[in-house]
């Protein structure tokens, strides 16, 4: 199986004609709850391309918590290994959408924030069987380089989304990491120079693979994706489609991706498995529901 290892969130969004003040109550119109969290969205990206994968994470003691492990089970997701923290609420961001489009979220990790060794260790027992672990950056960072150290001494490839964007990783972790899959804006902050193109993304992935990275493969939205290796670095042009939102085609992307290597498909081949399930995910509107069965994956690659 392919392990997850991140976060699990619930997006709470009210719209309303535009953002209210400090100390002000305003009418909105809508309200939506939505599952997320770039971990679980991972999850489900797998697990709708037919991969057996496991989540492992926290989420807290409330209805929230039950709906998003229901939620993963009723995409295929094995969750025996999400633990109810009693102590915190789940991960919740507060999002309010103006008519503009203009934003106001506050985002609070609750049970995210809480993950740490002792998951570490239920993941632990995971890994004889698993083929890849994927991993993001909405939980503590000191639980990631712990994962990513027993991943590597079980001998588990590791696949790291260093998103949202930061600018200081711990040095140990790169060389932990066997592919790291930035996009423009992250992989800018991690190398510290604008990235913008297929030009300055090669340049970002000599940079990470001189940290230790075997795999840096930049996504550049619409414009495609540069890999490199110590051997190579090639171009994948993206799929042309009718983008409509493109959030979660970034976890599409990995999903993808560790799916074709789960698959025994070559790197090369993954990163386009990568780029169908993304630029599927960017022709539908949302986030988890946006993310490509494996029906329409096959009849997509086919064509
Ligand atoms: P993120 O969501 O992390 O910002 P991107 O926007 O680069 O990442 O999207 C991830 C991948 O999804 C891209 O590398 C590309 O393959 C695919 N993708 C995203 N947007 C589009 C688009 N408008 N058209 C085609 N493919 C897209």
């Amino acid at each position: 199986s392919i392990i997850v290892f991140g976060s699990i969130n619930i997006d709470l969004v009210a719209t309303a004609p535009r953002l209210p003040v400090a100390g002000e109550t305003l009418l909105g119109e809508d309200f939506f709850k939505i599952p997320g969290g770039k971990g679980a969205n991972q999850a489900v990206a797998l697990a709708r391309l037919g991969i057996p994968t496991q989540m492992v994470g926290r989420v807290g003691a409330d209805s929230f918590g039950a709906e998003l492990v229901s939620n993963l089970q009723a995409a295929g997701v094995q969750t025996d290994n999400i633990f109810v923290d009693e102590t915190v609420s789940s991960g919740v961001a507060i999002i309010t959408v103006g008519h503009t489009g203009e934003n106001q979220i506050i985002v609070i990790p609750g049970a995210n924030g809480r993950v740490n060794q002792e998951d570490v260790e239920r993941l632990s027992h995971l890994l004889p069987a698993a083929t890849a672990l994927l991993l993001q950056l909405e939980i503590p960072i000191a639980a990631v380089v712990a994962v990513a150290k027993a991943a590597r001494n079980a001998n588990i490839k590791v696949i790291l989304d260093p998103a949202p964007a930061q600018s200081n990783l711990p040095d140990e972790l790169y060389p932990l990491v066997d592919i790291i899959t930035p996009n423009e804006v992250e992989a800018g902050q991690l190398v510290g120079f604008v990235v913008d193109g297929e030009k300055s993304a090669a340049k970002a992935t000599e940079i990470l693979l001189q940290r230790g990275v075997k795999s840096a493969i930049v996504k550049l939205g619409a414009k495609g994706i540069v890999c490199a290796t110590a051997e190579e670095t090639f171009f994948v042009p993206a799929f042309p489609v009718h983008a409509v939102d493109t959030v979660a085609a970034g976890d599409a992307f990995n999903g993808g991706l560790a799916a074709a290597l789960f698959t025994g498909l070559s790197l090369n081949q993954a990163v386009i498995w990568g780029a169908a399930a993304g630029a599927l995910a960017a022709t539908k509107l949302g986030a988890q529901t946006s993310l490509p069965d494996k029906l329409t994956f096959d009849a997509f690659l086919k064509e």
